[in-house]
């Protein structure tokens, strides 16, 4: 059976270590705000432990509700880390309240005189709730969760059942105190030392996956209009190519230019030529299916790609990108600026290389420019080309 006073001390050491950790990372500046929260978490947890591991029997009762109190507050900030994580602000506010109710009836249950049985039952209970309520925002229904997520909710779990298995199994009388613990107790104790090892290492990982996808995303996206960037484009586009290839399915790609695009500069600011990109991007999105891929090349230079679009399909495509374009609406600008845009289409053909499907959908928007612009053209296929 595990020596409930050896077991303390390798907490109080493990969550230390895990805060020094966390220190040493929230110093690197990049770390998420909710990691500064959790370290003070593991802090003020391995301090609890270290106070349970210098109390000796027979300790006057404030020195256990003091060791309890410290421990209930640890906990409190874990959770607090993790409502600041996953953005529950309204569960976050209630957190505090709660626990001070918490701590309150666990005080006043002692001044009552209630037994270090009842009252090592009612801190199994607290423990168990916020448990309970981590293992709930964590594996949150309805919501997307990554595996790593799935695995610290489920311990989460386990260390909830767990501790309330132990203050069912202490009320119903059995003896959980002292030097030598039962099964019940043992199990407790491995569940929250497993939680420990899980729930440290599991935070610092979910802050580092989060980051991981923030910066995909910012690889990725072309950060005024949220459209993907030129690189992005190419990829998803030759993936697109090669599945349509295999399928034997039509893939149509479409050259977009704004029109007069440097007059709007000229006239009326950068600023309001941001805001028309960011319109003309909305827009243009509206009118697509979900697997059509628009991305900025650059400017005010987009591009298109339609999988299982034959040239009469995204022709009809593209005039009601037209038409959407020409009736949208620049706030404060609707008199003296129409936002039109040339549209230059093309069926990539078999074999043939998104450069150069690309460089025939470009001729084909230079002649809609000459051909008087807010216009739509059909490129010359490749053989006609050559
Ligand atoms: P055309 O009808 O022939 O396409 O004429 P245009 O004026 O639209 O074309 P041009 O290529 O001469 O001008 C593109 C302008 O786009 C020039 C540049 O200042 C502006 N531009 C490029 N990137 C951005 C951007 O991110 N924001 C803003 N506001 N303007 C940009
Ligand atoms: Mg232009
Ligand atoms: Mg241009």
């Amino acid at each position: 059976m595990i020596d409930i006073k050896t077991f303390m001390l390798v907490m109080a050491v493990g969550n230390i270590a895990f805060a020094m950790l966390m220190a040493g990372y929230v110093r690197s500046g990049s770390a998420h705000p909710a990691m500064g929260m959790w370290k003070w978490a593991k802090v003020v947890q391995g301090m609890a432990n270290l106070l349970a591991y210098l109390q000796t029997d027979g300790a006057p009762l404030w020195m256990g509700l003091g060791a309890s109190t410290v421990l209930v507050l640890g906990i409190m900030i874990e959770a607090a880390a993790y409502c600041a994580f996953f953005g529950y602000r309204r569960w976050r506010r209630l957190l505090y309240p709660l626990t001070t109710v918490a701590l309150l009836l666990y005080y006043l249950a002692a001044l009552a005189g209630a037994s270090a049985r009842d009252l090592g039952v009612m801190l199994s209970l607290m423990i168990a709730l916020f448990s309970g309520a981590m293992a709930a925002a964590l594996l949150h229904p309805g919501r997307a969760a990554s595996d790593l997520q799935r695995i610290i909710g489920v311990n989460n779990l386990v260390f909830s059942v767990a501790m309330a298995l132990r203050a069912c199994f202490s009320s119903a009388g059995m003896v959980l105190s002292g030097g030598t613990p039962g099964v019940v107790q043992s199990v407790a104790y491995i569940a929250g030392y497993l939680l420990m090892i899980v729930n440290g290492f599991g935070f610092l990982l979910l802050c580092k996956e989060k980051d991981d996808r923030a910066m995909a995303l910012l690889a990725t996206t072309d950060s005024l209009t949220g459209l993907v960037n030129r690189r992005a484009f190419f990829e998803r586009t030759e993936s697109a190519r090669m599945l349509a290839a295999r399928l034997r399915t039509p893939v149509a790609l479409m050259m977009l230019d704004l029109d007069h695009f440097k007059s709007l500069n000229d006239r009326f600011g950068h600023a309001a030529g941001d805001h028309a990109l960011c319109v003309f991007s909305a827009t243009a999105q509206a009118t697509l299916r979900e697997h059509d891929i628009m991305g900025r090349l650059g400017g005010e230079e987009f591009a298109l790609v339609m999988p299982g679009t034959c040239l009469t399909g995204a022709l009809q495509a593209a005039e009601r990108l037209r038409l959407a374009v020409l009736a949208a609406r620049l706030p404060g600008l609707e008199e003296a600026y129409a936002m039109t845009v040339s549209i230059g289409v093309v069926a990539i053909e078999e074999g043939e290389h998104i450069n150069a499907a690309l460089a025939r959908a470009d001729h084909a928007l230079y002649v809609a420019k000459s051909a008087g612009r807010n216009r739509i053209e059909a490129g010359q296929p490749v053989r006609q080309c050559a």
